[in-house]
């Protein structure tokens, strides 16, 4: 197949870039580069299968030739980005979408949104199903984001509806991975290269607060067995092990072999309280659950950022 990936320069889009090549698919990567980075995509420059098209999609898009795929994977998405890039953020997630669901309906190709569990905002309820309709502040500093991708769930569904579009909806809950931006802002980078500085890690709030880490390839696996399916409506990829920040900052404390000490700083506002996917849909669906535990994925991620620390 021809494939378009947006935001291929991207953590998550240049993982699935690769990942398409590997099994021998044509890609066309877009991106213009906001948040992604051309190292993550410098081994695939040159390879025969691969284009790399700077590109805004919040722009018009136009594209030689057939496309029989589509995923939509750009956008700044760490939430000290959304304070930096609300703007970009809120384009990206409507007009962007609204342009890369027009192309696929030109050229007559399916098409993916990433999506993410930040539609279900602070959720009151736990696990997450993709059933549960979420409990967002749309005037909140994160509002940015999940009204974004609410809207582009929304296009999505509309544009398979009225068009006949044949679209997925993925709900990426927290990935970590190599290629994740240093200076990201996210919790996995900044514990990771607090610790490997000797620094304190900075637990926000008391710590209290739980997430779940989804190592990359299990990610991108399961986005494409979401792909082969004929799957419409969204479906939760992630890990179901949850844990709170204070033990996780423990956890790359231990394995790093570091000697930093825990502080606390404030807890961001609106920041989830709770999150862990249910991923029964995606087992039932896709025959699909994470392979790789915390501490291996933690340690594949910990040699990645020291390989690339001091570099631009
Ligand atoms: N967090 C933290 N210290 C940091 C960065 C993040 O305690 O240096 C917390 C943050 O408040 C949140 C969790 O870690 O509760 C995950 O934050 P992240 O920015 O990775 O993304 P989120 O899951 O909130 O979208």
């Amino acid at each position: 197949m021809r494939i378009i990936v947006t935001g291929g320069a991207g953590f998550l889009g240049s993982h699935l870039c690769d990942r398409l090549l590997a099994e021998g698919h044509e890609v066309v990567c877009i991106d213009n580069l906001l948040t992604g980075n051309v190292a993550n995509i410098a081994h695939l420059q040159g390879h025969p299968r691969f284009q790399y098209l700077h590109h805004n999609v919040t722009e018009f898009i136009a594209v030689d030739g057939p496309v029989d795929f589509i995923f939509h994977f750009a956008s700044p998405a760490s939430p000290v980005d959304f304070e930096r890039l609300p703007i970009q953020i809120l384009k990206v997630g409507a007009l962007g979408t609204h342009n890369v669901l027009g192309l696929a309906k030109a050229k007559g190709a399916g098409f993916m949104l990433a999506s993410t569990s930040e539609v279900y905002g602070d959720p009151l309820v736990n696990p997450q199903p993709e059933t549960y309709w979420g409990n967002v502040n749309p005037i909140g500093p994160r509002g940015v984001y999940d009204e974004a991708k609410r809207f582009a769930e929304a296009l999505t569904m509309a544009y398979h509806r009225v068009h006949g579009l044949d679209t997925r909806i993925v709900r990426f809950f927290n990935s970590f991975g190599p290629r994740m931006r240093l200076d990201d802002g996210r919790v996995v980078p900044n514990f990771i290269g607090q610790a490997l500085r000797g620094e304190p890690l900075t637990v926000y709030g008391d710590g209290s607060q739980t997430r779940s880490f989804c190592y990359v390839s299990d990610t991108i696996e399961g986005v494409y067995r979401l792909m082969l399916s004929g799957e419409h409506e969204p479906v939760n990829i992630g890990n179901p092990e949850e844990m709170t920040i204070l033990a996780f900052a423990q956890r790359v404390i231990a394995i790093t072999g570091s000697s930093s000490p825990i502080v606390f700083r404030p807890l961001p506002q609106d920041d989830p309280k709770q999150r862990r996917p249910d991923i029964s849909k995606a087992k039932r669906l896709l025959g699909w659950e994470p392979q790789v535990s915390l501490e291996e994925g933690l340690r594949y991620t910990i040699e990645y950022f020291k390989s690339v620390q001091g570099k631009p």
